[in-house]
């Protein structure tokens, strides 16, 4: 808002539900199979249980239960020992038994917390409950020939869910961001999915409100939802603290509902008022005993636990020396830390800082430009520590070894045979190089003129030329020594 600085006078509070799927293989209370959402044939995976037919009774999936559990260790979270099925009911044509299995009072896991990182530095976000639960089925509405009709699809149906619900513990925009990325990384790390915003395996609902700073009490929320993008959730939930604002500011009261993202309009829109937990008359699933976590499975899920990625930031800077950004930018994704660690080990003559950066650097680019997530198979660990360890022993520049690497990249070359075969190495050698140095400033009287008068840039400019004429094999400080020699020879017979 520019007309005045709101935040002196109000305090914004955000609290987060997310929806995650849990990458199993079948559903949450029957065998169908779990297909993606967005290439299956609809319909393709529903069976008597997941479709609600009378008569059938639901098997809860162990693989989703351990998938949570193991979310829910990697949140810090109270794992309970018996945590109890809740049916929440409410009609909708997507949700064909009339109710989802969920969990209510005695959730999987609570008081839990994940640190995120924000530029004020870490934060700590409380993490109130984690729970189990069923995934509804997809509605298409169509408009066609003027009639109006909705399709449905239910191989989402009985999906599993977990669900991840904040203390309001987040103040702003970028808060929210940052949370859901950590949230994002820590569900990659774990494998429990993804993290396709896209693809909808992580839905992600902010509750907004702002009161005014100094109150304890909180305000009247709003809660956002159809967000498929970390640009949208940051978009719409600044949109809707300075919406709130404005109407605090007119002495105007919020109104507690849902709002639904409108992405063409960068707006957040009324969509129906807010359901209150009675609405859905919640009582425990009956066809369902209570979900009794053995201490002998939860010890074992804990012991495999992957090292976090907050733990892992944190030892890339104390153990190689890493800047915080360099740390978080290799410890974002799994595998990208994986491959910088193999490097490093298998390059102890090389300095960690300058693996990070080629990798934070030229083969990030290299991925990019090929529109791939980060995949080590294009380039193998060891053919990049190949790379590096030509270039340390100079026998290749920087330019060249990077021409290189864009060549190695996707193919099975090998960097020491390329450089033969290319007769890349690099020229060191002095008397070379001074004869390089001589012909460029013979050939450029007019420059080497301008320089003696004054404009001493054109060193650059000369350096450029020597360059060029090694086609890029120079070793660059050699050249600049050999340069620097030759024009303060030509100086000081100038003055005489
Ligand atoms: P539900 O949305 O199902 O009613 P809760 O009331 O438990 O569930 O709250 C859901 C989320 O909203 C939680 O993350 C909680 O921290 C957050 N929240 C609740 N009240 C507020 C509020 N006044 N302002 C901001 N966030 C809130
Ligand atoms: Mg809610
Ligand atoms: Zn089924």
């Amino acid at each position: 808002m520019a007309e005045f600085d709101w935040t002196e006078k109000y305090e914004a509070v955000i609290g987060v539900e997310v929806h995650a799927e849990l990458a199993t293989r079948s559903k949450m209370f029957c065998s169908c199979a779990v297909v993606d959402a967005t290439t299956a044939e609809p319909n393709i995976a529903v069976c008597p249980v997941c479709a609600g037919m009378p008569g059938v009774l639901p098997v809860v999936n162990q693989a989703a239960v351990e998938l949570g559990v193991r979310l829910a260790l990697a949140l810090e979270c109270e794992i309970l020992p018996s945590s109890i099925f809740a049916r929440k009911n409410y009609f909708y044509p997507d949700l064909p038994k009339g109710y989802q299995i969920s969990q209510y009072e005695q959730p999987l896991a609570r008081n839990g917390r994940l640190t995120i990182l924000t530029s004020q530095g870490e934060k700590t976000v409380r993490i109130r409950r984690v729970h189990l639960e069923e995934d509804t089925g997809k509605l298409t509405h169509v408009t066609k020939d003027g009639e109006n009709y909705s399709l449905i699809d239910l191989n989402r149906a009985g999906v599993p869910l977990l669900e991840i619900v904040t203390e309001p513990d987040l103040h702003s925009a970028e808060d929210v961001r940052a949370y859901a990325m950590a949230l994002r990384n820590l569900l990659r790390y774990c494998e429990v999915n993804s993290g396709d915003m896209q693809k909808g395996v992580m839905r992600i609902e902010p509750n907004v409100s702002v009161r005014k700073r100094g109150s304890q009490q909180l305000g009247t929320r709003t809660e956002i939802k159809n967000l498929n993008s970390f640009r949208a959730l940051e978009r719409s939930v600044a949109y809707e603290i300075e919406r709130q604002v404005k109407l605090l500011q007119a002495g105007q009261e919020v109104i507690q509902e849902t709002r639904g993202w409108d992405e063409a309009q960068g707006k957040t829109v009324s969509q129906r008022s807010k359901e209150e937990a009675h609405d859905y008359r919640y009582f425990p699933e009956p066809d369902l005993p209570p979900l009794v976590i053995d201490p002998a499975w939860l010890e074992e899920i804990r012991l495999h636990l992957p090292e976090l990625p907050v733990n892992r930031w944190r030892r890339f800077q104390s153990q190689y020396g890493l800047s915080a950004y360099d740390a978080e930018v290799l410890t974002n994704e799994r595998i990208v830390a994986d491959y910088f660690e193999q490097a490093v080990s298998q390059a102890p003559h090389l300095s960690p800082k300058t693996i990070a950066n080629w990798i934070c650097g030229e083969v990030f680019g290299l991925m990019n430009q090929a529109g791939t997530e980060f995949d080590p198979y294009l380039l193998p660990v060891d053919s990049l520590v190949e790379l590096l360890s030509v270039l340390e022993e100079g026998a290749i520049n920087q330019p060249t070894a990077k021409a290189i690497l864009a060549e190695l990249f996707g193919s099975d070359k090998r960097a020491r045979q390329l450089i033969q075969e290319k007769g890349l190495q690099q020229v060191s050698d002095v008397n070379q190089i001074r004869q390089m140095v001589a012909q460029v400033l013979q050939e450029n009287p007019e420059q080497v003129q301008t320089y003696l008068n004054g404009k001493e840039t054109l060193q650059q400019w000369f350096f450029g030329q020597v360059m060029r004429l090694a086609a890029g094999k120079a070793n660059p400080k050699v050249v600049q020594q050999v340069l620097q020699e030759h024009l303060d020879h030509l100086k000081t017979s100038a003055k005489r």
